[in-house]
């Protein structure tokens, strides 16, 4: 089918809630993708991060056709395996976290986590202490309280009224976090590396002090682990990276491996909060989703794996880092979740010049080419595309 007529068919029925390229994908093998037309590409995206094990994955698809023929959905009346041993090994390889409560999206399980906080707040504390402090620039979701969650101002618009009580202070910013927490605040909530926004890694004393901040005022310390979980810096999860055990940790996107699936860690503090009936929600978990993150846990947990990723993220900063152009002002990252800050006014150009040589690329903020490629691309593959990026910015 032609792409123009794709497109014209979906702008009859689809609401034009995304501005997509010019591009309609048909299918995928491991690190790359195909188009309708049958182009291939390197998939430097992975669905923003989806998908941790390519496309076609043995292994994942096996797993999942099995579990297809025994039953799809169970709701959460009835107790079903694939979930337990989800939930065993999320908490296994945590390094301490305790209970996983399972969503369907980042934004569900930021949702659960805000109420976890606000509850062990009010359950203590009383109903004024309700305020989750955010970092500027931080990226939360897109319902109407994840929304708010959002340190971005262009994000507050147009949805009022938003459910109050957040408040933002500006990473890495030790004093001014210092001066926004008060009697009020439940939590403080944060993405270790700013995904969306750029791919800025918060620096480790700014950690440390929020982490110890938290203990020190009862405030529980929420990480958002929806984009660099499950793999994607390196360890199981970033905090991991930092020598950190938060109170609450989300996780969505490449759980599942392209299966929708997200939920959220409870530790210590926090895994007595929720009683039954104070949350919930029907897919949650179901079999199906759960038998994907079971398969990419088997697969991602292993240290050898997790080396193997940060080898890669190692290779291919170096590489970017050998591009001779004055466009790039900064290659920064951890593991295979990298940004290339470029000058605004080229990304655009930059971004459709490596689709049109065979390399999908994604872009956060309002300059940063950001790189997500699946957790099992290649070395090659990641020669070959660092090349073509190479010779897209330096021509
Ligand atoms: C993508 C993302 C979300 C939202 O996840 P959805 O599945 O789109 O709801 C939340 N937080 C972070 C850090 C993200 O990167």
């Amino acid at each position: 089918m032609e792409l123009n007529e794709i497109i014209s068919r979906e702008h009859e029925v689809v609401m034009p809630t995304y501005s997509r390229f010019n591009l309609a994908l048909d299918h995928g093998e491991g690190a790359l993708l195909y188009d309708v037309n049958g182009k291939e590409y390197i998939d430097l995206t992975s669905g923003i991060g989806v998908n941790s094990l390519g496309h076609n994955h043995p292994i994942l698809t096996k797993n999942l056709e099995n579990q297809i023929h025994k039953v799809l959905s169970t709701s959460n009346l009835y107790y079903t395996l694939p979930m337990i041993e989800a939930a065993e090994k999320v908490v296994a390889n945590s390094g301490g976290m305790q209970k996983m409560f399972f969503a369907n999206s980042g934004a569900e399980a930021n949702e659960g986590a805000i109420k976890v906080a606000r509850k062990y707040a009010a359950d203590k504390y009383g109903k004024d202490r309700y305020q989750i402090i955010t970092l500027t620039n931080s990226f939360h979701g897109r319902t109407i309280a994840t929304l708010e969650a959002t340190g971005q101002d262009h994000f507050h618009q147009n949805f009022f009224p938003f459910t109050n009580g957040f408040v933002y202070t500006p990473a890495n910013d030790i004093d001014a976090l210092k001066e926004a927490v008060n009697d009020q605040t439940a939590a403080i909530m944060v993405e270790l590396i700013q995904g969306e926004s750029g791919v800025r890694p918060l620096e480790a004393e700014f950690v440390k002090a929020i982490e110890e901040l938290c203990n020190e005022k009862d405030i529980l310390f929420i990480v958002d682990e929806v984009q660099t979980g499950i793999g994607r810096t390196g360890n199981l999860f970033c905090y991991q990276n930092y020598d950190i055990l938060p109170d609450i940790v989300t996780m969505a996107k490449g759980l599942g491996a392209g299966v929708p699936i997200g939920g959220f860690l409870t530790g210590e503090k926090t895994s007595g909060v929720l009683k039954p009936g104070d949350h919930g929600t029907t897919f949650g978990g179901n079999p199906l989703a759960a038998t994907a993150a079971n398969t990419v846990m088997d697969i991602v947990a292993d240290p050898e794996f997790l080396a193997e990723v940060n080898r890669k993220g190692k290779l291919f900063r170096e590489l970017l880092n050998e591009i001779d152009s004055e466009n790039v002002l900064d290659v920064r990252g951890q593991g295979l979740m990298i940004g290339i800050q470029v000058p605004a006014e080229k990304i655009a150009d930059l971004i459709q010049k490596c689709m049109d040589q065979g390399v999908l690329v994604l872009k956060a903020g309002k300059d940063t080419i950001r790189l997500l490629p699946p957790l099992v691309i290649s070395e090659d593959q990641i020669r070959q595309a660092a090349s073509i990026i190479k010779g897209v910015i330096e021509e």
